[in-house]
């Protein structure tokens, strides 16, 4: 029997190389996305099923999961990937920036969490929850002081869902990216190199500084470790979050 996977936000970035890694891997992928077309391109080149979501509205999430039990008939694995980047020091953040990125980041894993057990729990065979946190939801980051805070909401969600979840065979845990070459990290490098009147690259240049490893990571750095989570290799592990910057932050 094949397991099942969903992957939000797997549109493009960090998300849409999950769903192609899982895919890789034996999952039946589908892809849930604001960004319906981009999410049919990607889906149609994996044999995978794709439908819209907005995340961060709860009635949306669990009309979409059961859009794919009914086309697929069951749900192993739920990736909680998608997100949104606000950056800006605290003081220019706006009631709308607050509204938005909580609702997403914290509210579309929350959501996500509670779609996916329903089903889990149904199914009477466990299952595995994956959810998007970041380097910066480890350690305060100036310029990412609110998006950080979504992602220390995300590692909340997951160590406690993770603790209330055990009993029916469910385990939920965490990848947190340092600077991955993205459609999101794009958008933040232009923004930078716009500020200081230099080239887009100089600004990537920028992300790369104080990482170990000495680059950036490509999305397909982060999707190794979301298959691992994806996969039984991880099974004694709950509650957790795997940082994957190239060695940034230590502890
Ligand atoms: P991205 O912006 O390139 O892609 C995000 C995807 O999520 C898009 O397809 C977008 O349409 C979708 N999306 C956004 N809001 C949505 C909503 N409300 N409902 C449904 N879909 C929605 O982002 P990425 O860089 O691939 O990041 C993926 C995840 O990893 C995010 O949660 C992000 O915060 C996290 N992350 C990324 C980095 C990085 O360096 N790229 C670092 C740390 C954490």
């Amino acid at each position: 029997m094949d397991k099942v996977a969903i992957v939000t936000g797997g549109a493009q970035g960090i998300g849409e190389a999950a769903a192609r890694r899982l895919h890789a891997d034996g999952f039946k992928v589908a892809i849930l996305d604001f960004n319906e077309t981009l999410a049919q391109q990607v889906a149609s080149s994996i044999e995978g099923f794709a439908a819209k979501v907005d995340v961060s509205d709860r009635d949306s999430m669990f009309a979409a999961v059961k859009t794919v039990v009914e086309h697929y008939g069951r749900l192993d694995v739920m990736v909680n990937n998608a997100g949104i980047a606000p950056s800006g020091s605290l003081m220019d953040m706006r009631q709308n920036d607050f509204d938005k990125s909580y609702a997403v980041n914290a509210g579309g894993t929350l959501w996500g969490i509670q779609a996916a057990t329903e089903q889990f729990i149904a199914q009477g065979e466990g299952g595995k929850i994956i959810n998007a946190a970041s380097q910066a939801g480890i350690v305060g980051n100036p310029g990412l002081g609110l998006y950080g805070s979504t992602k220390f909401a995300v590692r909340g969600l997951t160590q406690t869902a993770a603790q209330e979840l055990a009993e029916y065979k469910i385990t939920v845990n965490a990848y947190a990216p340092g600077s991955a070459v993205t459609p999101m990290l794009k958008a933040a490098a232009h923004e930078m190199a716009v500020a200081a009147e230099k080239s887009d690259e100089w600004a990537l240049e920028q992300f790369a500084t104080g990482i170990t490893l000495g680059r950036l990571a490509q999305p397909e750095d982060v999707a190794n470790v979301i298959a691992f989570l994806a996969g039984a290799d991880s099974n004694y592990i709950t509650g957790q979050t795997i940082v994957v910057d190239g060695g940034t932050i230590f502890h």
